[in-house]
């Protein structure tokens, strides 16, 4: 059931929308890898929109990414910022290694036309198609698939992104900007708030950045979780701060400090957000779905930065090479 939440994140962080969720044809069996999904996703369509538009391949041999159809050198494929030249595609199928890398000499394009380009606006296509591919090069490594950037910042891996970003930057130390979230005791210190400055989480307290972030109940559930699944020792924090101490402390590699420190600060982000949720919406957000969607947003997250394979099975379980 969990595999889908990945899914389900993507559609509707796109879509905005859960009402349709329902009638997108959801294929079970795939858990494997990303090629296996991006097939798969060229042929789900959700509200007149390819899945695999989310994704942009990365050219390397060049053999299974098709020239016009898939989007590689750019988010759009070339059949959509090209149509009067895919008109005259003899092959409308070919693949990248088709069309470029196999001439002598570098920015060869090997055309295969029905109909010589002819109209004014095919001329101008065929230049302009020409200037954007002719820096092609092809090497022996297999094509891959990057999420498409451009659509990712429809996702929040963007803002988490800020998150960690203004988090690592030592100019401002490790306060961060922590004080700057307006929580009801520091909307009140600027006198904007008036009457009740209880947590919105737990109603137990007042509602200071610290409260949130650590010792409310729910927050306190959160990070239970969270040490769970990473395969850490139980989380107990007592300041902000005492993040950059667990990943100090954890031993391990820089590259898996970096990555807990990445879900550690994504898990303040949803913890924040289920706070918000619930002023704005008066939506309550379950721990379970908090949890639930750092390891999906995480996995978004971890994946954009493509230093690592993982796959959603060894994700979900925190367990494999980094
Ligand atoms: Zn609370």
């Amino acid at each position: 059931m969990e595999g889908d939440a990945i899914w389900r994140k993507v559609v509707d962080a796109v879509h905005g929308s859960k009402r349709r969720w329902q009638s997108v044809p959801c294929n079970r069996n795939v858990s494997g890898t990303w090629s296996k999904i991006v097939n798969s996703g060229s042929r789900l369509i959700v509200n007149g929109s390819s899945f695999s538009s989310l994704m942009q391949g990365k050219v390397g041999n060049g053999l299974s990414i098709k020239f016009w159809i898939d989007p590689w050198i750019n988010p759009l494929p070339l059949k959509t910022l090209f149509p009067a030249l895919f008109r005259l595609e003899k092959n409308k199928w070919c693949m990248v290694a088709d069309r470029v890398g196999n001439d002598d000499f570098v920015g060869a394009i090997t055309w295969d036309w029905k109909k010589y380009p002819a109209t004014v606006q095919e001329i101008a296509e065929v230049v302009e198609c020409s200037q954007m591919v002719s820096g092609t090069t092809l090497d022996s490594s297999r094509d891959s698939w990057e999420w498409n950037k451009g659509r990712l910042q429809q996702l929040t891996v963007q803002e988490t992104k800020s998150w960690i970003k203004s988090f690592n930057s030592d100019a401002v130390g490790h306060t961060f900007r922590w004080n700057r979230i307006p929580t009801k005791v520091a909307l009140r210190r600027r006198n904007i708030l008036v009457g009740d400055c209880k947590c919105v989480l737990c109603g137990e307290a007042e509602e200071t950045a610290k409260h949130v972030f650590t010792v409310c109940r729910i927050a306190d559930g959160v990070w239970n979780g969270i040490a769970r699944w990473c395969h850490i020792p139980p989380i107990f924090l007592f300041s902000i701060n005492d993040i950059q101490t667990i990943v100090d402390q954890s031993g391990s590699s820089n590259r898996k400090k970096e990555l807990l420190h990445g879900i550690l600060v994504l898990t303040c982000w949803r913890i924040w957000k289920a706070r918000n949720e619930k002023v704005f919406t008066k939506n309550n957000t379950k721990i379970t779905e908090i949890i639930s969607d750092v390891k999906s947003l995480g996995f978004l997250w971890y994946r954009s930065r493509g230093k690592s394979d993982v796959d959603w099975k060894g994700w979900h379980s925190f367990n494999f090479l980094m």
